[in-house]
């Protein structure tokens, strides 16, 4: 979303409400590419002192994150408050961003706060299984018999030094 801040940027004051949604597909972080199942929407405002615009509201959107279990598809609702700065020069006790022209490009911060916001792991149930380490199966749907193997054999391994120290 690009706006045009001249009616407000050299006002004291003034302030601009917003209230927007955008379409966009996918974000893309360092490790993969994160579909979104609704639209990035902000909901706040941007208000001038005369020199600086400091935004602040709310971003809220659902992302198709995937299950630490079973890799399954989770929708998950994000809404994350933000609040920033824009001005005409840097400053180096806190971050501002650098207004050219006329327009601010509110886009790449949304999108930035949602990337900063996403939970490291989901679920799609507390009680999920999760995939068998051994054979692959998804036992939310299925079951085998790993498990069981395993725990026999380190029984049959018991089993044997038992018997032989006899
Ligand atoms: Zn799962
Ligand atoms: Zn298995």
């Amino acid at each position: 979303m690009i706006l045009n801040i001249s009616k407000i940027m050299k006002i004291p004051d003034a302030t601009m409400k917003l209230s927007f949604e955008e379409n966009i597909n996918f974000i893309e972080s360092k490790a993969e590419k994160i579909k979104l199942v609704s639209p990035i929407k902000f909901k706040g405002e941007l208000i001038s002192d005369g020199k600086m615009l400091y935004l602040n509201g709310d971003v809220n959107t659902v992302l198709e994150l995937h299950c630490d279990r079973c890799t399954k598809p989770v929708p998950t609702s994000l809404s994350i408050r933000i609040e920033e700065k824009f001005g005409s020069y840097e400053n180096d006790e806190e971050e501002i961003h650098i207004i050219s022209g006329n327009e601010i490009d509110l886009t790449p911060i949304l999108i930035n706060a949602i990337l900063l916001n996403i939970p490291m792991k989901v679920v799609c149930s507390e009680e999920c299984k999760g995939i068998c380490p051994q054979c692959g199966k998804n036992l939310n749907e299925d079951t085998c018999d790993c498990k069981e193997e395993v725990v026999d054999s380190r029984f049959a391994v018991l089993r044997t030094l038992f018997d032989s120290s006899k």
